[in-house]
């Protein structure tokens, strides 16, 4: 066992493949203690929400029985991260904190301080790329500053050049270990059955995310570009809480689906491969903004959005959290999104678009909520999908394009499919009505057995009316 020790400091990077920081402590022959810090009130407004806990109580339990298997055991502690490393470094007299660089502008700020104050006292304290394939600073434009807009950003990337292959290794775990908190101690599971639908929709961890990979690259790749936005089929590949807990990195999956590419004689599937890739660049695009514009969790990019007349009604928002506008599509999602902890990208487009421009609610209200219920959760796409969604971001949908939710429906759940599983109530209506219950005949709602304002609420706002009121909202503040 080597002499140096090194606390290597696990983050949203719950697994051991793949893993920079620990590649370059064993590279530098030290022997490895390995830490996890609870410490929610350093995330700045953006704590754990309950859904994200629920995963990374999971998480935990799944990567600590993968460091007890190789014989050594994964150190839970709780506190302000400074502290804590300070304690670990007295009892275990290691001389190094090597961690995985997190982007959240809180986290950077208190990064920065444990950084200064460790490397002044000699403790060789180093981070590392774990969970992107480019910095937020490794890309720019011609007049070196951050993209704005999409598609621009993904050709810098990928005139980047090759990806690195990720890499696999034995790892020497330091024999003797620092006291650790069980993972009950850290309370991130909730105390009654809420997240009972959760766990059955998902496996965190590793092994869950490899074999989900394994899943989509057999059975969704071959048509992600045609059902990429059908929540009735399971076309996408379900790996974003995987990939925000760093259970997967995004290399792993890049590497995987080079892979995919070059077995792949057909040009029809290259397609496909490609398009789902441009969705992973799509993820480096929201840690490239939230990097260069921090403020933009709590405010619009596009300032002239702070004066819009957003409007407060708290049973409205109350109404859209629990799935009971009266719209099906919009309602299937809230419960899609209670029930898993996730809803599918199409339908948080649907969802979010009624918030914002039918309800008039500000974004940031939606943002929380999802926060709080997403298992996926992550600043900065959530961020870059409300803003998007908004019109206020970067590269945002357009504020007077307004998504109608019963053609949405009528395109991407053709058969009202998704709307039945989740609407359980409106199972035996019959298309078209089951996109638009308040205009089915008498007769039809009898059959069904939905008595509307009764069984399912009837619409909570017109659309063609708030659609209306959205655009002239919108003209006040362009004519500002
Ligand atoms: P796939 O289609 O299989 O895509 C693969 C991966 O690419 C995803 O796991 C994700 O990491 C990335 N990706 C795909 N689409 C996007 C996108 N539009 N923006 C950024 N990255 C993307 N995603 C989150 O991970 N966390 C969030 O908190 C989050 N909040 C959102 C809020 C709103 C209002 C909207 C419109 C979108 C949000 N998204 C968020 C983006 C997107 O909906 C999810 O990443 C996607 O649905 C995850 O499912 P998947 O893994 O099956 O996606």
């Amino acid at each position: 066992m080597s002499e140096k020790k090194l606390l290597l400091w696990f983050r949203q990077d719950l697994r051991l493949d793949d893993h920079p920081a620990l590649h370059q402590a064993i590279q530098e022959g030290y022997s490895i203690i390995p830490i996890y810090i609870w410490s929610p009130e350093e995330e700045g407004n953006w704590p754990l929400g309950g859904a994200s806990k629920w995963w990374l109580h999971q998480s935990l339990k799944k990567f600590s029985a993968e460091i007890k298997k190789m014989g050594s055991s994964l150190i839970l502690r709780q506190g302000p991260a400074l502290r804590v490393l300070e304690d670990l470094l007295k009892e275990t007299q290691a001389s190094g904190i090597y961690y995985h660089r997190r982007y959240e502008p809180a986290v950077i700020e208190r990064d920065k301080k444990i950084s200064a104050h460790f490397s002044k006292k000699g403790v060789e304290v180093k981070s590392f790329n774990g969970s992107l394939l480019f910095e937020p600073w490794e890309i720019q434009n011609r007049q070196g500053e951050p993209f704005k807009v999409f598609t621009p950003f993904y050709k810098a990337c990928l005139s980047k050049g090759e990806i690195l292959a990720p890499f696999l290794e034995k790892i020497p775990f330091e024999a003797s270990l620092p006291s650790s908190l069980s993972l009950q101690e850290l309370q991130l599971e909730p105390g009654n059955d809420w997240a009972k639908g959760i766990g059955e929709a998902w496996k965190p961890g590793s092994n869950g995310a490899l074999t989900e990979l394994e899943r989509f690259l057999n059975f969704g790749m071959e048509a992600y570009l045609d059902e990429r936005d059908r929540p009735d089929f399971l076309g996408t590949s379900r790996l974003s809480p995987h990939l925000h807990f760093g259970e997967i990195s995004p290399r792993q999956i890049w590497h995987a689906v080079q892979q995919y590419i070059s077995l792949s004689s057909a040009q029809g599937l290259v397609k496909h491969a490609e398009g789902y890739l441009r969705q992973l660049i799509w993820r480096e695009f929201a840690y490239h903004l939230i990097y260069h514009f921090p403020h933009t969790p709590e405010q619009p990019l596009r300032t002239e959005f702070s004066k819009f007349p957003w409007s407060q009604d708290p049973a409205v928002l109350r109404a859209w959290q629990k799935g009971l506008t009266g719209y099906p599509i919009v309602d299937a999602g809230m419960r899609e999104l209670w029930t898993t902890g996730w809803m599918h990208n199409r339908v948080r487009l649907i969802v979010a678009s009624f918030l914002v421009k039918d309800l008039l609610i500000p974004w940031q209200e939606g943002a929380k909520w999802f926060w709080n219920t997403l298992v996926d959760a992550d600043l900065a796409n959530n961020t870059l999908g409300w803003q998007w969604t908004a019109g206020c971001g970067a590269d945002a949908a357009p504020y007077f394009r307004i998504f109608n939710p019963v053609t949405q429906a009528e395109k991407f759940d053709p058969k009202g499919e998704y709307i039945r599983r989740w609407i359980p109530e409106l199972s035996h209506l019959p298309i078209p009505w089951i996109f638009k219950p308040w205009e089915a005949p008498a007769q039809i709602l009898q059959k069904a057995k939905v008595v509307l304002g009764n069984d399912y609420p009837k619409p909570i706002i017109n659309h063609q009316k708030a659609r209306a009121c959205a655009l002239a909202a919108f003209d006040k503040i362009r004519q500002k």
